[in-house]
């Protein structure tokens, strides 16, 4: 296959680069433009398996309307991206029967987001799974009391 610098590229989950709605990997699957092992959609949210899945049922949820974080994503699409959480997560629940679930967003390039399009990731979890909590993700402790860190962010009330 031609190397050639012209030739279309399809974004892959890897690119950490800016993509706008036009091209953005999960806007082209909430399109159906790219194919998916969509389990959940409705008006607002789309659920599928996530395509490097780190257990059974690894689930990634996203929002149809493109945002790159929760900073800019409309609070208006907050009420339905969360009832569909609970109804991925109920069915995940029913259908493979996990001892539990580690959820969460990789919130920004530096912890992990690949894709800037806002996503919830939904993992099921066995007991052995050999999976940490989320206290295992990062070791960063403040130097500062927690006095001082609250006042920094008591200063500024949105
Ligand atoms: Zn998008």
């Amino acid at each position: 296959m031609s190397k050639s610098a012209n030739v279309s590229r399809v974004p892959t989950i890897s690119d950490g680069n800016e993509l706008t709605s036009m091209d953005c990997l999960f806007c082209l699957i909430s399109k159906g433009e790219i194919p998916s092992h969509i389990i959940y959609q409705d008006e607002h949210v789309v659920g599928f398996l996530d395509i490097h899945p780190l257990a059974p049922g690894h689930m990634v949820l996203i929002p149809r309307v493109h945002s790159a974080t929760i900073l800019d994503f409309p609070e208006e699409e907050m009420q339905p991206f969360l009832k569909a959480v609970k109804i991925v997560t109920a069915l995940l629940q029913k259908t493979l029967d996990p001892d539990g679930f580690t959820m969460g967003i990789n919130h920004g390039t530096v912890s992990g987001q690949s894709v800037s399009h806002l996503h919830f990731h939904i993992i099921p979890r066995w007991k052995n799974d050999k999976g940490g909590s989320l206290h295992s993700v990062v070791h960063n402790p403040p130097k500062e009391t927690l006095e001082k860190i609250a006042k920094k962010i008591e200063k500024v009330r949105l």
